[in-house]
């Protein structure tokens, strides 16, 4: 049987059916445990491999860029390969085996299958002396090299003079493999996600981000969205620089923005700002994380991080943040095998998820409407939306909500606008505007309203 995402429905925990519901915390986490396994790299049979697991959920498309393919000041490198990697004794005895895990070897490593002295190979080893037991995660795509990532507990083993260095790659012209999943909306006002998908099993960098943005799009495709819904799974810089470089004619309909990554420890949210600083998209989230009710952290740009360091470069300059828990580097498990499944929250997991879906909300539900009654306050009771009980000396947010939409929508306000004047969280006012939009009270100013 497909094992699919799973959702929690009455505490337990059924196969993903409904395209609205959110699936759970574990079913994410079920979908690392899934991708994990596989080796990826910025090129690729892995990254395929990746793209048709997820095809499972989502309708996301394979798309292709040649080898040698020039994107702004980069050139798409060759497509590389690995079949099996491996140090052994002279007498044939396996120390250090890719077949064992994915991180021993460096990304790139030029074929090769001879005995290399300890002081040569010694140069070409990578270890973690602080943290003895694990693999570290290297590569180096751009410069021609070699080398393999073991535990320091490896190396201190390896005593013999010389060791045999086998690296059975292939680097050849081939392509670089990215997935794009369009959700069109009622218009064509976008809305990108983007999430990297070149690290071998690591899970909270990278894997956590795919689960959850697979999970984001399973849940707005149905019913058809406001705004569309651009979701990449690219391959770290080079991924996203391909599809900027090929398809500048739709950066113009970004509206909103997000990177997302290492969405699955223990740690708070943090969201990065955008290069704009006060774009829509930092307006949103800033919110959304005010009244999240758990602590959180907004930091400023930086030109360092992950892709939205291309998004926010000076001639593309989208509204793109990136959203993320703890950031990377920040937890010592970051690049290197104990950034496993087992370092990941299924609720740190679902948390994101629901805080992306609350970015979603306001992003959907944002609009500005008239008070069509806006001479004195208009009269709720006698159309249902006052309490029968009058007296109360304090009213509920709910009330609270009601009269703010009514007082501030004057057509210079939007549904944020209110809430962030009013103090409420936006899914209270969004719900009072409803309220009053099913009335004679209050009309919206624009056709492309929720
Ligand atoms: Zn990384």
């Amino acid at each position: 049987m497909e094992r699919g995402i799973t959702v929690a429905r009455n505490g337990s925990d059924k196969t993903y059916s409904g395209p609205n519901d959110p699936p759970s915390g574990s079913g994410m986490l079920q979908l690392v445990e899934e991708l994990y396994p596989i080796f990826r790299s910025i090129t690729g049979s892995g990254v395929r491999q990746t793209l048709g697991v997820l095809q499972k959920y989502i309708p996301v498309e394979m798309r292709e860029v040649p080898s040698g393919t020039q994107v702004f000041d980069w050139t798409v490198p060759q497509e590389w390969n690995i079949r099996q990697a491996f140090i052994a004794t002279l007498d044939g005895k396996r120390i250090v085996d890719f077949a064992a895990h994915n991180l021993h070897i460096v990304h790139y490593s030029e074929p090769m299958d001879r005995v290399v002295e300890i002081d040569e190979l010694r140069r070409h080893l990578h270890t973690i002396p602080d943290a003895p037991e694990w693999v570290p995660y290297r590569t180096s795509y751009y410069s021609k090299s070699w080398g393999f990532c073991l535990s320091q507990k490896q190396l201190d083993r390896m005593t013999e003079p010389r060791y045999r260095v086998v690296i059975d790659s292939s680097l050849q012209d081939g392509h670089l493999t990215y997935g794009e999943l369009l959700v069109q909306g009622r218009c064509d006002e976008t809305v990108l996600v983007s999430t990297h998908i070149c690290h071998p099993s690591l899970a909270n960098d990278n894997l956590s981000g795919i689960a959850v943005a697979t999970a984001l799009a399973r849940c707005i495709s149905e019913p058809q969205p406001r705004y569309s819904y651009r979701f990449l799974f690219v391959p770290g810089t080079i991924g996203s620089l391909s599809w900027l470089a090929t398809n500048e004619d739709k950066l113009q309909n970004i509206k909103y923005g997000l990177v997302l990554s290492c969405l699955g420890d223990a740690g708070d949210v943090t969201y990065k700002r955008s290069r704009q600083g006060t774009a829509p998209i930092d307006r949103i989230v800033s919110h959304v994380l005010r009244h999240d009710g758990r602590p959180s952290k907004i930091v400023p740009f930086t030109p360092f991080g992950y892709d939205e360091r291309q998004y926010c470069s000076p001639g593309i300059d989208l509204p793109v943040g990136c959203l993320m828990r703890t950031q990377p580097g920040g937890y010592p498990e970051y690049h290197t095998s104990a950034d496993n499944p087992e370092y990941l929250r299924p609720d740190s997991l679902a948390h994101s998820l629901a805080i992306l879906q609350q970015i979603v909300g306001v992003i959907e539900g944002d609009a500005s409407y008239r008070n069509c009654s806006p001479k004195g306050e208009p009269q709720l009771g006698r159309r249902g939306l006052y309490r029968a009980m009058g007296g109360q000396s304090a009213v509920g947010d709910q009330h609270m909500a009601l009269l703010w939409v009514l007082n501030l929508s004057d057509g210079k306000h939007s549904m944020l606008d209110i809430a962030e004047q009013a103090g409420l969280p936006f899914a209270s006012i969004r719900t009072a505007a409803t309220a009053l939009a099913a009335t004679d009270l209050l009309a919206p100013l624009s056709n492309n309203s929720p």
